[in-house]
């Protein structure tokens, strides 16, 4: 029985005459299809070893197996994706979107050459630091900037350049972890600062910084912005203006992890909360670093402004070249600042601020406007138009939700599983949520040309 299925498996050279060969090799190349046609055959082998298999398929059929697995095997394994979750930074999905305008200054510096590392009018070698380091400070008020790969890198080389050796204070309420295993005590170990927690959980008061420098010796005070969780209720913790007197009076030095800030005052997004760049620095704080993905709506990158004196040691620590940022990530933040100078231009261009001011009678519209045309394209669906609560994610503000609009999705005869399942594997996954049994498709998070994707991929469902 074996030995006869063995016998009909195709000859290599059988299939390779096949038409859809032909057009594989085309596509490929011949090593590669014969390759893929060989790695089919021994796992045919082995299935019949097995005793799995009971025949053999024809030719054909066999063919379309190769294709179809070539396919999958020269896919990009990175690949745009229509976030439906109306989660506006969504961690998993990239973060900040950057949006075609922005994108267009990076395609134009970074296709070619381009005057990272030198200084054109004096015709020699320059510092990669100095490209965005003005904008930064004339934005910001500091008096001096440093971009590094991320802010967790950000905060690392912070303490580890300023407070190493040295004893530092940080409340209770603000020793947090945040995604992805970056716990604040572990990063202030590893940079070589000794830790020490004042306060409790829920209140810190001007006093237990007082004490911990009084009587433990802290040379530097840390505040972390506490990000993907709130503290309400009882409880007090102690801003960076005051804090900063503190430190002023008792020759200590102020850090501040803003982790995800705003350069626009939050108030002009209709939002109430949220931590302004300008107003740390304003306020006293010595360095500050915060995330250039996050509500700053730019690329990945940790920001550090602050005291030149700081700034400079911060440049010359041997960290500084191991997380340093490329011409990628300098063209994104520079077009990004430029449209900071002023804080309508920034609101236009930079999708996340766009999204997060986007209103709910706008949105409802763009929903009303889509669920037709959903409708127009599949009568076979049930659609209807809902009021929903989207966030700002990233763990940048928590507790605060948006009220949007979402496109309800349910079709007779099809569980809502199979249909977000259908709509992740469209060859542009969709991202959608479930909620009380429907297909909710946020539309604050659309980005320009996703409708015409979610019209396709409906229209096959
Ligand atoms: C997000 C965040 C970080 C880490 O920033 P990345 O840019 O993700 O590296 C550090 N500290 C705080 C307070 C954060 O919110």
């Amino acid at each position: 029985m074996n030995q006869e299925l063995f016998r009909k498996i195709p000859k290599m050279d059988v299939l390779l005459e096949l038409p859809q060969a032909a057009a594989l090799e085309m596509k490929y190349s011949h090593n590669f299809l014969k390759e893929s046609i060989q790695a089919y055959l021994e796992a045919l082998r082995a299935g019949i070893a097995k005793g799995d298999l009971t025949d053999i398929p024809a030719p054909k059929d066999i063919m379309d197996e190769v294709t179809h697995k070539m396919e999958k095997d020269t896919e990009y394994t990175l690949k745009p994706v229509i976030n439906a979750t109306g989660v506006v930074l969504h961690t998993n999905l990239g973060r900040a979107p950057l949006g075609r305008e922005i994108t267009k200054r990076l395609v134009d510096v970074a296709a070619g050459y381009c005057n990272l590392e030198y200084d054109v009018e004096a015709g020699k070698r320059g510092s990669r630091y100095v490209h965005v380091e003005k904008l930064l400070c004339k934005l910001t008020g500091a008096e001096a900037a440093l971009v590094v790969n991320n802010n967790a890198s950000a905060v690392f080389l912070m303490l580890n350049t300023l407070a190493k050796g040295k004893a530092t204070a940080i409340s209770r309420g603000e020793l947090v972890e945040i995604g992805g295993s970056f716990r604040i005590p572990e990063i202030m170990g590893q940079a070589g600062t000794q830790l020490i927690e004042i306060g409790t959980t829920n209140k810190t008061h001007p006093s237990d910084y007082v004490k911990a420098i009084e009587e433990q010796e802290a040379e530097v005070l840390l505040k972390v912005h506490s990000s993907n969780f709130e503290i309400t209720g009882f409880s007090e913790s102690v801003e960076i203006e005051e804090l900063s007197k503190i430190a002023k009076a008792h020759g200590a030095m102020l850090l501040y992890d803003l982790g995800s800030a705003f350069m626009v005052q939050p108030e002009l997004l209709g939002l109430h909360t949220g931590s302004l760049v300008q107003k740390a620095i304003k306020d006293g704080a010595d360095v500050v670093c915060f995330s250039g993905d996050k509500l700053l709506g730019a690329a990945q990158a940790g920001i550090i402004l602050g005291k030149k004196e700081y700034i400079e040691r911060m440049k010359k620590n041997h960290l500084t070249r191991m997380l340093r940022v490329d011409k990628l990530t300098f063209s994104v933040l520079e077009q990004a600042l430029i449209y900071y100078r002023d804080a309508h231009e920034a609101i236009r261009h930079i999708p996340v601020l766009k999204m997060l001011n986007a209103k709910a009678e706008e949105l409802k519209e763009q929903a009303e406007n889509l669920a037709k045309q959903l409708g127009e394209a599949n009568d076979s669906l049930s659609i209807e138009v809902i009021p929903c609560k989207d966030e700002p994610g990233g763990g940048s503000l928590p507790n605060v939700y948006l009220d949007g609009y979402a496109v309800a999705i349910t079709k007779e005869g099809m569980k809502v599983e199979a249909i977000e399942k259908k709509l992740r594997d469209h060859n542009i996954p969709i991202v959608a949520r479930i909620y009380k049994e429907q297909l909710l498709l946020s539309v604050r998070t659309l980005q320009e040309g996703d409708e015409e994707v979610l019209i396709e991929a409906f229209s096959q469902i």
